[in-house]
């Protein structure tokens, strides 16, 4: 019964060192987030040792009594937030919720259609090596040249093309809205389902500021930790018509135990997510993201080669193309961090580089929102971020600019560091 730091001083180590870079720096990874002190507590506690296979009130395990409370919590609370018939709280991760979707919706062989990982659509959107490449047949739609947008004639004509028993609606790397109506009514002209991964808005979906895509898609997936802002792991929103396909598609289809700690710790998340403080923050996350796609987009940047793709943004990242630039993705994405922020290079549509080079940078703001950044905080980072992306600047004035931002905008300030 050691401490880790007793026992462990290794990995102790590590973790009080990763505790002070995420404290340090500036996260602006748009995927990322800090996850409330309630929530690593539910996540660090005994509920890791209960093997819980099953569902609540179905368990194939003894002493799940606390566990079945639990689960039950999380599972009302994410149906109420989101208004969802059936909800599926046991995915592990975002990607093994929608392997557990695609299972239970698809045969193998079966044909999906999504957008173009290139594109901005995820790995598990039917990416050649990834399961969903693998086990079905996949056509990909992708986004507009001139204007970046998601391209719905060309999805319309892929989907009777192909009659796909399946269309994903969902991104990684996307700034805009969706018409998740437009999305049904093809979806139903060909005869497939629906499935919407609200992976990365999910958050500003729960704040009432973003389209919510229940009431169009038979199947809603998502993970927990990225503007949600709640532990790592995925969820499952359905009709009630599909909720026992889902269920049995996740236990025993894909998963065995279920991570009860951090069903506990989704739980929680999903109370926070229903509050004005949350609201208030996925508004800064907006504002943020409004800023930063401004300031990126204006002359002095125009004229190094830097742009903003299509031209702002509505959600809670920004696209920046470099394709114009002399500075590539790795080389914006490492002078970003030799100052403090952390962001990552992504590819654009039609990128002339490398995918571990590439042209663009993906900049998110629901982690700096996290910590109480408000408009004058944003302008600021948009300032520091837009003089590292000029040719000529002053890494160490920048860095210091990044440490004062850090320290007006303490990070778990009751966790030692
Ligand atoms: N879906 C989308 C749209 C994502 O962006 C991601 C994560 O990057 C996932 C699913 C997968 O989530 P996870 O990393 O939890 O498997």
């Amino acid at each position: 019964n050691q401490s880790l730091h007793d026992f462990d001083p290794e990995v102790a180590a590590e973790v009080d060192a990763e505790l002070q870079r995420q404290q340090s720096t500036l996260e602006m990874i748009a995927s990322e987030n800090f996850a409330p002190v309630a929530v690593l507590e539910a996540q660090g506690s005994v509920l890791t040792n209960k093997y819980a296979e099953g569902y609540p009130g179905r368990r194939y395990y003894g002493g799940c009594e606390h566990v079945d409370v639990i689960e039950q919590l999380a599972i009302d609370r994410v149906k109420a937030l989101f208004g969802a018939e059936a909800a599926n709280v046991q995915p592990h991760s975002g990607a093994q919720a929608n392997a557990a979707a695609m299972f239970a919706l698809l045969k193998p062989g079966d044909t999906i259609l999504g957008l173009d990982l290139a594109h901005g659509g995820h790995l598990t959107h039917g990416m050649k090596i990834n399961f969903s490449g693998k086990l079905y047949k996949v056509a990909a739609y992708h986004v507009d040249g001139d204007t970046g947008l998601v391209d719905m004639a060309e999805v319309e004509r892929l989907a009777k093309e192909h009659r796909p028993q399946l269309i994903i609606a969902g991104w990684s790397a996307y700034p805009r809205q969706l018409d998740f109506a437009a999305f049904r009514r093809i979806a139903d002209g060909v005869g497939a389902y629906l499935m919407v991964d609200m992976a990365h808005f999910a958050g500003l979906v729960a704040a009432g500021l973003h389209p919510s895509p229940v009431p169009h898609a038979h199947v809603v997936t998502t993970t927990t930790h990225k503007t949600l802002g709640g532990p790592r792991g995925g969820v499952i929103l359905s009709t009630e018509e599909l909720a026992k396909k889902i269920n049995s598609a996740v236990f025993p289809g894909q998963q065995g135990g279920p991570l009860e700690h951090v069903i506990a710790g989704k739980a929680v998340a999903f109370k926070a997510a229903a509050t004005d403080e949350f609201r208030d923050r996925q508004a800064r996350t907006l504002e943020g993201a409004a800023i930063l796609a401004e300031r990126l987009g204006r002359e002095d940047l125009a004229a190094a080669g830097v742009a903003v793709l299509t031209g702002g943004t509505d959600v809670h990242l920004v696209l920046v193309d470099l394709r114009a630039s002399e500075l590539d993705g790795k080389q914006a994405e490492d002078r970003l961090h030799a100052i403090g922020i952390t962001v990552n290079r992504n590819a654009i549509p039609n990128d002339p580089r490398p995918p571990m080079v590439t042209s663009g940078l993906r900049i998110g703001t629901p982690a700096l929102a996290t910590r109480g950044f408000d408009a004058d905080a944003f302008r600021e980072v948009a300032e520091v971020i837009a003089a590292a992306l000029q040719p000529a600047f002053d890494a160490d004035a920048l860095r210091a600019r990044v440490t004062a931002l850090a320290e007006r905008h303490p990070l778990y300030p009751t966790l030692a560091s």
